[in-house]
């Protein structure tokens, strides 16, 4: 295959404009369209410095990356690309329309990516006239600096597979291709586990000593960090999406979810207003100091099992689980190591125990 001559990016927020960097960086003309001036004004503004932030994430520079970076409102602008990369709100009814709308406008041999993280290709491409041309293409945040792009679709033909398997290489992001469409596919259902334990652990400890404690065993960063650096409006939407494939799996304890909802009515999203969980300060989550410690073995264990019920699902098998981890937190330990170093044994009675105070379904044993 050869490729694409151009290619495009739905939606110049958090991720949109990252991937559009890491195309532009890999050699690749690419279109940055949003329906907000302002998102493109500010994704300019941040692609002033992409050649930095690419050095900054391992990446080798080619050249001027920014200088093949257009910009425009108008999907119109997108009619001669061969490959797309959708990055819209997560929300199913908007990609949806999104696809509908791009549809209208691409050649017909032209595939999407979506970079959804909590609903399936299948879902989103289910209204198009060729939903074959939609795949997975999703990234781990932040882009510049995770070395993975998971890709799927059980719709999708073994030539749009192909096509964003050589354009995530081209952008030299890892490919990892998954076998079985699951709504958050693999690593967003690892960190969906991991976020929605952080939460149950709410009911027993401060925010801070559960993020510090979750630190002072590796984790490069806490639970409710990590909610914040996705977004609360975004983690909770996520939940919404997954409470129709899973029922409540990925939620929060009920008086947890209202505290976080009002989170977000007041407009303290995370990082990027400044204030979720814990303030922050630019890139920097601070964290307040603790003075007392906390056991998170549980949100090891609900991680650990998360891996189980992805290889019962049959989305990957027990290595590829572990490398997807690996590569999405930049570490060097998936969770089948995790439970190669605390023991099966233990693990599960962790599970057990706190399935039984709690019943929550994160924490129900699979193995
Ligand atoms: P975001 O809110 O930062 O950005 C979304 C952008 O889409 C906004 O700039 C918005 O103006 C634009 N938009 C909305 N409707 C549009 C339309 N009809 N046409 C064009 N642009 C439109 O969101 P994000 O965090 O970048 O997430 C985008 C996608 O990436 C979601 O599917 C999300 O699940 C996924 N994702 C997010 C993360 C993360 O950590 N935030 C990680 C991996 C994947």
């Amino acid at each position: 295959m050869t490729l694409p001559n151009h290619t495009g990016v739905v939606g110049a927020g958090l991720m949109g404009r990252d991937i559009a960097g890491l195309l532009a960086n890999g050699g690749l003309p690419v279109t940055l369209v949003d329906v907000d001036p302002d998102a493109l004004e500010s994704a300019r503004d941040d692609h002033a410095a992409l050649a930095a932030r690419l050095e900054a994430g391992g990446l080798a520079v080619d050249g001027d990356p920014a200088s093949r970076i257009t910009y425009d409102t108008d999907l119109a602008a997108l009619a001669d690309c061969e490959f797309v990369v959708e990055a819209v709100p997560e929300r199913l009814d908007l990609k949806r329309s999104v696809m509908g709308d791009l549809e209208s406008v691409l050649e017909a041999d032209a595939v999407v990516g979506t970079n959804t993280s909590s609903l399936t290709a299948g879902e989103i491409a289910a209204e198009m006239a060729h939903p074959e041309r939609v795949t997975l293409f999703h990234f781990a945040n932040p882009a510049l600096e995770r070395d993975l792009v998971e890709i799927s679709g059980e719709t999708a033909t073994d030539e749009a597979l192909e096509t964003a398997t050589e354009v995530a290489e081209a952008m030299d992001r890892h490919p990892v291709r998954l076998q079985r469409e699951h709504r958050a596919n693999c690593l967003s259902r690892l960190s969906a586990s991991i976020k929605c334990a952080g939460t149950w652990e709410l009911l027993e400890a401060e925010a801070a000593a559960i993020d510090h404690a979750a630190k002072n065993i590796g984790f490069d960063r806490g639970p409710l960090e990590f909610v914040d650096l996705v977004g609360l409006d975004v983690h909770l939407a996520t939940v919404d999406n997954l409470r129709v494939a899973y029922g409540e799996r990925y939620a929060p304890p009920e008086a947890v979810e209202e505290r976080m909802r009002e989170l977000v009515d007041a407009g303290h999203l995370g990082k990027k207003t400044g204030q979720g969980f814990f303030e922050w300060d630019g890139e920097t989550c601070l964290l307040p100091g603790v003075e007392q410690g906390h056991d998170v073995t549980p949100v090891v264990a609900a991680l650990v099992n998360e891996a189980y019920r992805l290889v019962e699902d049959g989305v990957g098998d027990r290595e590829t689980v572990n490398d997807v981890l690996k590569r999405g937190s930049g570490g060097d330990v998936g969770p089948f190591d995790i439970e190669a170093m605390l023991g099966t044994d233990f693990l599960r009675e962790t599970l057990e125990s706190r399935y039984e105070e709690t019943g929550a379904g994160v924490y129900e044993p699979v193995f």
